[in-house]
């Protein structure tokens, strides 16, 4: 059994999710201490009860404690079943996290798997559902592994009520990543996202992105939905280039104007232009575990975010090929697997 501490690093719930991840990847039963230790708000949270009750589902395996509050738990994972399953967060809790759980274990079963998630799609915090389309899942493909989303409906915190699918084929061969550079700009959109918000919300946040990245009206596009449970705002940036395509998001919350919404989309993606590097922060941390599955690959990106670096300390404690971290001139990282 592999004994992982949950304090370790940044202490948040990506420490449970991938060392879970990798129970079920390397058949290994892990047990966790001191579960979010490093958040305001220790122990499991809904979305890391519903990601572990999903990775029982998934391999028909034990789970001892790992109930909501408990700051311990031990997974003991079975053999990983091919299937169609439904995962429902219950609150506004983030599915795209959910389905990073299990999907590195479902691109390995032994058949082709869908799953439907319910709950939050665009969630502070998590990946956008449009991250997982648009950045991660081309990239993913490249290496091999197959998988399509398609989103239902978008779910916003607080109310929730959002579902996506993914369709999941077993990866058969993989190949391996090679990310150096960027390459010349392809396309740049910015999407300005309202529901059961006025929409000139949406409209002073795509002014303040054209001003401010310099990108034409035609790139930019105001988008008022229908059928969303409750209210939401999110600006999203999605920049395309030769070799790899990044996506950025901010979200409008009560109390925070929608000009600094916009400003705040604006410097991540200039800080993402600012040096040459394929990967941004997220982008990096979310390939580590993929890559690890390939057996090897290597990327470039700014430096690593404490976050990253916890990712990689949990996939260290593991038996699967290892990722090494090189700092490159002008403060950007290699990170290539071996
Ligand atoms: P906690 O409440 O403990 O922070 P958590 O389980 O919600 O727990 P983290 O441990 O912070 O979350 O992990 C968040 C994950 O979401 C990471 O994989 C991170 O890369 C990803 N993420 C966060 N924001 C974005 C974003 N804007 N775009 C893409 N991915 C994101």
């Amino acid at each position: 059994m592999i004994e992982i501490d949950g304090a370790l690093g940044e202490g948040g719930g990506q420490i449970l999710r991938s060392a879970v991840a990798l129970a079920l990847v390397t058949q290994t039963p892990v047990r966790i201490e001191n579960i979010r230790a490093g958040r305001r708000k220790p122990g499991v949270m809904r979305q890391h009860r519903t990601a572990l009750l999903a990775a029982v589902e998934i391999s028909g395996g034990g789970l001892v404690d790992g109930a909501i509050g408990d700051t311990t738990l031990e997974f003991h994972p079975g053999a990983v079943r091919a299937g169609d399953y439904d995962f429902r967060v219950g609150t506004a809790g983030s599915t795209t996290l959910v389905f990073q759980t299990v999907l590195p274990a479902l691109l390995l079963a032994d058949g082709p798997s869908t799953v439907r998630l319910e709950g939050g799609t665009h969630n502070p915090w998590s990946p956008p559902f449009d991250f997982l389309s648009e950045a991660l899942t081309p990239l993913l493909a490249r290496m091999g592994a197959k998988v399509d989303l398609s989103l239902e409906r978008y779910g916003f915190a607080p109310a929730g009520g959002g579902v996506f699918t993914a369709r999941i084929e077993p990866v058969r061969q993989w190949t391996s990543l090679q990310l150096e550079e960027r390459g010349e700009t392809r396309s740049r959109t910015a999407r300005l996202v309202v529901a059961n918000l006025p929409r000139s919300i949406a409209q002073r946040e795509a002014k303040v992105v054209r001003a401010r990245l310099g990108w034409s009206e035609r790139e930019v596009e105001v988008v008022e939905l229908t059928d969303v449970t409750g209210p939401g705002n999110i600006a999203i940036a999605s920049f395309g280039s030769e070799h790899v395509r990044e996506v950025f998001c901010t979200f409008g919350e009560r109390g925070v104007n929608a000009e600094s919404v916009a400003r705040q989309l604006g410097q991540q993606v200039r800080q993402y232009l600012k040096h040459d590097a394929p990967v941004g922060p997220h982008l990096a941390d979310q390939l580590m575990l993929p890559m690890v599955l390939a057996g090897g690959g290597s990327f470039v990106t700014g430096p690593l975010s404490r976050h990253a670096r916890t990712n990689l300390e949990v996939l260290a404690r593991f038996d699967v090929p290892k990722l090494r971290a090189e700092e490159l001139e002008d403060k950007r990282v290699r990170v290539r697997c071996s």
